[in-house]
């Protein structure tokens, strides 16, 4: 083998692509990665870091989000990034919530999970506002900080899979067995096209079969005035009424139809409501949803209003101060969260068309190499 031979090649350096890459060194294979950008830097180093696995979709979505979060730890210790957060509070101002925390519960996803009164989701989550009527404590979830996370999970697959990184070289062109880029051809048994929300340069034509998008999300780092620390992460009401783990329920209809009513320009915007909590002590706090092919780069001050807005109606933290914005975007489908395409023998493209991809990654990764190379793991 040669610098320009591998067996698998991965385009995208974000974290879909990190997890193909880990599913196929894992069974020996010799992987190169190419990222266009000098680092990795699209949805994945924008995102919460919040690895979620209560509030997904019931099936498919859930079950990757679960055997992620299970690869996600071994990653974790074996990479060295820190856990910052376990676990996740789902704060309830409305009756209508609870009926929905209530259902979920009795659910198969619930398992693990429990309603909390205020006094004891405060021992998670100690400014939590008096509003607060009960809370929804799930277990399952971790959260680490993205922007130092890729980096090091990426540094990992070098170190312990010599796995090559071709940062700086945008793939324009992928056919079997061979990808081109500026630099030159290289050639791989099989290529996984792992684009986030580039789907117009590499097989446009198949992403346009998909129908799809993209998402703009707006994003802020908060100080607190006080120092305070968060347990878990936190969620709130219109997270109840947007996550399709609990929204999908039919107990939620009461619930979405008194948000669309009383939060109607929460709703309108797609905002709900995001907490993690970084080492440092800031919060990172988010987030809105809006769909364009080509959605604007600017920071709307009414929806982060918004998103303040609902803070804090569940959380006491006055005179806490904004200190970072940003806006992230992610490939959307209206009827899909994710997809995997066979575009020609021996490739494949990979796509998650939702806000879960943090999430889900790694049982993505393992999927599609065990669909190339079968099931059996030489790891
Ligand atoms: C603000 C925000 C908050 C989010 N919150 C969460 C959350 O809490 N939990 C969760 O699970 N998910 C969350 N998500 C979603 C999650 O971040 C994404 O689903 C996930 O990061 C997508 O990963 P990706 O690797 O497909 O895309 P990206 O991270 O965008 O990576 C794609 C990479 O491919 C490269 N690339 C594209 N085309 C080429 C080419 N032709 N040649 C070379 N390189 C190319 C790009 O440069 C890029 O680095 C959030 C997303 C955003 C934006």
């Amino acid at each position: 083998m040669t610098d320009r031979t591998f067996d698998v090649a991965v385009v995208g350096a974000g974290i879909i692509g990190l997890a193909h890459a880990l599913a196929a060194a894992k069974r020996g294979k010799r992987v190169v990665v190419f990222d266009r950008d000098a680092q990795a830097n699209g949805a994945s180093v924008r995102n919460f870091g919040f690895i979620t696995v209560s509030g997904q979709e019931a099936g498919d979505c859930w079950e990757k989000a679960r055997r992620s979060c299970a690869i996600w730890q071994e990653i974790a210790a074996a990479a060295r990034i820190p856990i910052l957060q376990r676990g996740l509070i789902v704060a309830a101002r409305y009756p209508e919530s609870e009926a929905v925390i209530d259902a979920f519960l009795a659910s198969e996803m619930g398992e693990g999970c429990q309603k909390l009164g205020h006094e004891e989701a405060s021992k998670y989550v100690p400014p939590l506002t008096s509003d607060v009527r009960c809370a929804l404590h799930s277990p399952h979830e971790i959260r680490v900080e993205s922007k130092t996370a890729i980096r090091q999970i990426a540094a990992f697959l070098t170190e312990r899979f010599g796995v090559v990184f071709r940062f700086g070289e945008a793939v324009r062109n992928v056919e079997t067995g061979r990808l081109a880029t500026a630099r030159g051809v290289t050639e791989a048994e099989t290529i996984v096209v792992c684009p986030g929300d580039d789907t117009r340069t590499l097989f446009p034509d198949r992403s346009l079969a998909y129908g799809v998008t993209r998402c703009k999300l707006q994003m802020m780092r908060l100080e607190p005035a006080s120092p305070v620390a968060l347990k878990t992460a936190v969620m709130s009401d219109l997270g109840l009424a947007r996550y399709r783990g609990y929204a999908d329920m039919s107990e939620a209809s009461a619930l979405k139809a008194r948000m669309d009513d009383e939060r109607r320009d929460a709703r309108a915007n797609g905002v709900h409501l995001i907490v993690t909590q970084s080492a440092d002590g800031s919060l990172v706090v988010g987030d809105s949803h809006h769909y364009a092919q080509t959605p604007d780069p600017f920071g709307n001050a009414k929806v982060n209003d918004l998103i303040l807005d609902e803070f804090d109606r569940v959380l006491s933290l006055p005179n806490r101060r904004v200190t970072e914005n940003w806006i992230g975007t992610y490939a959307s489908a209206d009827d899909r969260w994710r997809f995997t395409d066979t575009p020609m023998e021996g490739v494949r493209l990979v796509v998650v068309t939702a806000g879960c991809g943090a999430s889900t990654s790694f049982a993505i990764g393992e999927e599609t190499i065990a669909a190339l190379y079968g099931t059996q793991s030489g790891a």
